[in-house]
Formats: C-alpha cells, structure tokens, sequence
C-alpha cells in the first residue's frame, strides 16, 4: 500500500527530515531480515520516545496503514518485513540503558539496546543477565522480548521471559500501558507482560523494558568434546542431562556445520571427527571442577574421541565465536537456506538425529543441523537454489515431515524464532482451532483494525 500524502506530512511533523526516510535507497536497507525475504516498505522512521511512537500508532490506525516494528532485523522469520508495505519503525535511536539497580537485581532499558552492550553493562558491575542469542551482538533487547529470545545458555537458565518483569509499550490505537512489577513476585490481575513476550510485534510497540539480573558466576569452564557420528554425540547429551548435572550451556554440530565451522576457522579437530559438543559449566570454582569431571567421564563413556578444555578465556572465546557463526557462514554455501527451530524433548534427541540422517538420505538435499542441544532445540537447515522448483518441492515436503515427527515426540515447531510469515501455514499442526481462535481474539481487541505488523503469525 501506498502512503496517502497527508499521512506522509504528519510522519514529517513528528520524525522531521531527519529521522523519516523515504528515498528507495533508504527503503531497501529496511526491506529484509535475516530470512532472505524482501518486501520494501514505503516510509522508515526513528523514534526516540515512547510519545513519537504513540503519535505515530495513532496515525496509522487513524489512517489505516501497516506500522511493522524493527529491532536490528536479524529475526528469522519475516517478522519485521512489511509485508503489506507501509511504515517500519526502527527503535535503533532508542537505545539507553536507563537505570542498574544493584540492590535489587533489575535493570531497566529502551527497546533499542543492543543485547551484548547490556551483556557487558551489567557483567562490569558483577551481574548477569543469561539470555544470549548467538545474534546478541547485534540483536536488540527489544527484539528479543518480541521472540521471546533463548540463545546456548537457555538450558540452565531458560529464556527471555524468564527475565522480563513487565514493560512499558504502546497499543496500535496509541495509548501507552504499563506492565508487571518491580518486585520479585506479583499476581494482580492477568499477566500482560508474558503476553507481551513472543508476540512478534502484533500487539504492541514496546518502549521499555524492565529485567531480572542473576549474581555473575565466580567462575566458567568450557569444553569441546569430538566424536565418530552425530548419533554418539546426541547419546551423550541424553547421557549428561540424565546426570543431573546441568551445564550451562551444551550445543552440538553436525558433520556439514563443522566443515562450514571450518571456513571461518580451524577448529584443530581428530582426524575422523565427524560431530563436535560445546559444554560450558558455571559456578563456584569448586562446583565448575566436579561438573567437568561428571561431564568428562560422561561424555568418554559415550565413546568421545578428544575431550579438551579451553586453556584461558580467550581459546573459550574463540570457540563460541566460531560456533555462532556457523548459521551466517551457511549462506556462503547456500544462500537460499531453509532453516528450522524446532525442539524436541531432550530424551528424543536421539531419535531426531536419526531421522534427520534418514532424511538427508531420502530426498539427496544438503541439510545442516546444529545448536541448543541441551535444551532440545536444533538449528535444522536445508540447503537449497530457490530458482530449482523441484528442489523447492522437495524441501517443502521435508520440513512437513520434520515438522511432523517433531511433534509426534512431544515436541514444538519453533523454541525461538516465532512464526512470523514462514510459519504461518504450519501454526495449526500444532495448535487447536479454539487456541487460534482465542489468539486471534485477543490481536483483535489489541489491534481492531489490524494495522500492527499485519500478515504475521495467522
Ligand atoms: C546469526 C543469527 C543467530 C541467531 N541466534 C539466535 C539464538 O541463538 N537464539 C534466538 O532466540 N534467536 C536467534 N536469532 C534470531 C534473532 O536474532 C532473534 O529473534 C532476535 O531476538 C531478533 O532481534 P532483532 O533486534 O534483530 O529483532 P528484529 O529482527 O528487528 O525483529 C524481530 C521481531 O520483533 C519485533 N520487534 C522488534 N522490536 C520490537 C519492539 N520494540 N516492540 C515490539 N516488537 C518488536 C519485530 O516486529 C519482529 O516481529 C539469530 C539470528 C541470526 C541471524
């Protein structure tokens, strides 16, 4: 849709010429996120407050034209493509980190703060805030509440929602509403906040965010475990849990990960490995020891070929580096990647593994997996040339099978990336129509004319 020239002139009242793009050169850097797909909206503005946004959701749902939110754009599923054109709102400019508070373990921030600048903030003053996409150098915090962002360490210390105890965001009608509580506990009224996380940015901008802080472990250890198949590496995994050990962080690559793994940097591997486990354990000094030696005889009983731990921070670095950069250095050898979050109970990592391998076998498209293993949520990518309508054919009919046995094991389609439009086709395999119905309801209340990042999730 095309902006009408009168509305165009109000977004120049509040945003100027500064902080409104309209030229095709500026609309492009603002048409994709992280998923490959294009849809160039037709104006981009930078809000710096809470009042800029609300003057402008007001707009809109006076006006009737699509206002799409946008972090850094790194999400996976379309969420912030405009997919029905109109307005990207950029929270970049909104970007401090206004209060953290030491005494209670909380910190609050606007939408835009990049998540490893709050990453680094708040460790310098011996805090720690656990949610870490891989994308967190980039990513915003804002972002992150929208999909509800996990990330490695997820495993022990869950997701974003475990972290956000309320907001501050603004209705597409243009009211500002506030969210939560301060405190460690609160059970008044119905919990909008959690609504809030993961809603992908259909029900309201937001424009604040208060966070629960952890006390920053004393200390951390981090190993890199080689074995002969894929199969052995997932056995242990089951093997580690089972322990009731729980490392913070246990992520896995496949043998197609390690070879794109490979590109970046050597990862000075055994000759034969063909699957590789990243596990950090954290803690007191003391807890960190008995954990890697539970972890250690674990893992060699599940038939390792090499358990190495990383001799100083800066090894231990240089392993999480490369392992974070196996999802963007797949696009060198497939630009067109297909790729999944799906999660499955952890005692049935097994059994996804080997019906990936199957798979791989089946239909001949490269596939790639790797990530959370610990937490059940692998990173499943096909690799395919979008312009081949065969291979897009059998790609699709992959991932409805995939997607399938997912949840034939008691598992979902997505841990972290959300629906988004890729989804939207799918979201009633795992959904009953009731629930979607509800949901559906409650965009409406929220939303009535549906101008909110319209065309995603449903
Ligand atoms: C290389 C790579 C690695 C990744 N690794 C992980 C990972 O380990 N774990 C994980 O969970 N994700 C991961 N992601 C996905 C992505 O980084 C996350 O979903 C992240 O939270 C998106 O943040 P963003 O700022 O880029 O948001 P965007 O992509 O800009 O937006 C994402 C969604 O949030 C909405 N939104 C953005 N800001 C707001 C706001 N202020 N209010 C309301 N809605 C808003 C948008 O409309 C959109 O629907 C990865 C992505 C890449 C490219």
């Amino acid at each position: 849709m095309d902006l009408t020239r009168r509305a165009l002139s109000a977004l120049k009242k509040i945003y100027g010429k500064e902080r409104l793009k309209t030229s095709l050169e500026d609309r492009v850097c603002y048409a994709y996120d992280a998923r490959n797909m294009t849809c160039t909206p037709d104006a981009v503005v930078f809000p710096t407050s809470a009042e800029d946004i609300s003057q402008t959701l007001a707009l809109a749902h006076a006006s009737g034209f699509p206002v799409v939110p946008r972090g850094s754009g790194t999400g996976t599923t379309g969420g912030s493509v405009a997919v029905d054109g109109g307005v990207i709102l950029v929270t970049t400019l909104m970007n401090r980190i206004l209060e953290i508070d030491t005494d209670n373990f909380t910190a609050e921030v606007e939408p835009g703060v990049i998540t490893g600048d709050f990453h680094r903030a708040v460790e310098a003053k011996g805090l720690f805030y656990p949610p870490d996409p891989s994308s967190a150098g980039v990513s915003t915090l804002g972002g992150n509440v929208a999909e509800c962002a996990g990330g490695p360490r997820a495993v022990k210390y869950g997701v974003t929602r475990d972290y956000v105890l309320g907001v501050e965001a603004v209705l597409p009608t243009g009211e500002i509403i506030r969210t939560g509580v301060r405190t460690a506990k609160g059970v008044v009224g119905y919990d909008l906040t959690r609504l809030l996380v993961g809603s992908e940015g259909t029900l309201a901008v937001v424009t604040r965010i208060l966070l629960k802080l952890l006390p920053l472990p004393a200390a951390t250890a981090t190993l890199k475990v080689s074995f002969r198949s894929m199969e052995e590496a997932a056995e242990a995994v089951t093997r580690i849990i089972a322990s009731g050990t729980l490392p913070r962080c246990v992520e896995y690559m496949d043998e197609a990960s390690i070879v794109c793994a490979q590109s970046i940097a050597d990862l000075d591997l055994p000759e034969g490995c063909r699957s590789i486990l990243l596990i950090e354990v954290d803690g007191s000094s003391s807890e960190v020891l008995t954990s890697l030696a539970t972890v250690t005889g674990i893992v060699t009983e599940a038939g390792a070929m090499a358990v190495e731990e990383a001799r100083n921070d800066d090894e231990a670095k240089r392993l999480w580096t490369v392992r974070k950069k196996v999802s963007p250095a797949l696009y060198l050898f497939g630009p067109d990647k297909i790729n999944e979050d799906i999660v499955v109970p952890r005692s049935a990592i097994p059994q996804m593994v080997k019906k990936i391998e199957a798979l791989k076998k089946e239909y001949g498209l490269p596939m790639v997996s790797f990530g959370h293993a610990g937490d059940g949520n692998i990173h499943f990518n096909v690799m395919i040339d979008k312009k081949d309508p065969v291979q897009r054919l059998r790609a699709d009919a992959v991932i409805d099978e995939i997607f399938d046995h997912t949840l034939a094991l008691g598992g979902t389609l997505s841990g972290e990336h959300g629906v988004g439009i890729t989804k939207r086709d799918y979201i009633g395999k795992e959904i009953g129509e009731k629930e979607l119905e509800l949901m559906r309801g409650i965009k409406k209340l929220f939303d009535p004319k549906g101008i909110l990042n319209p065309s995603k999730i449903f």
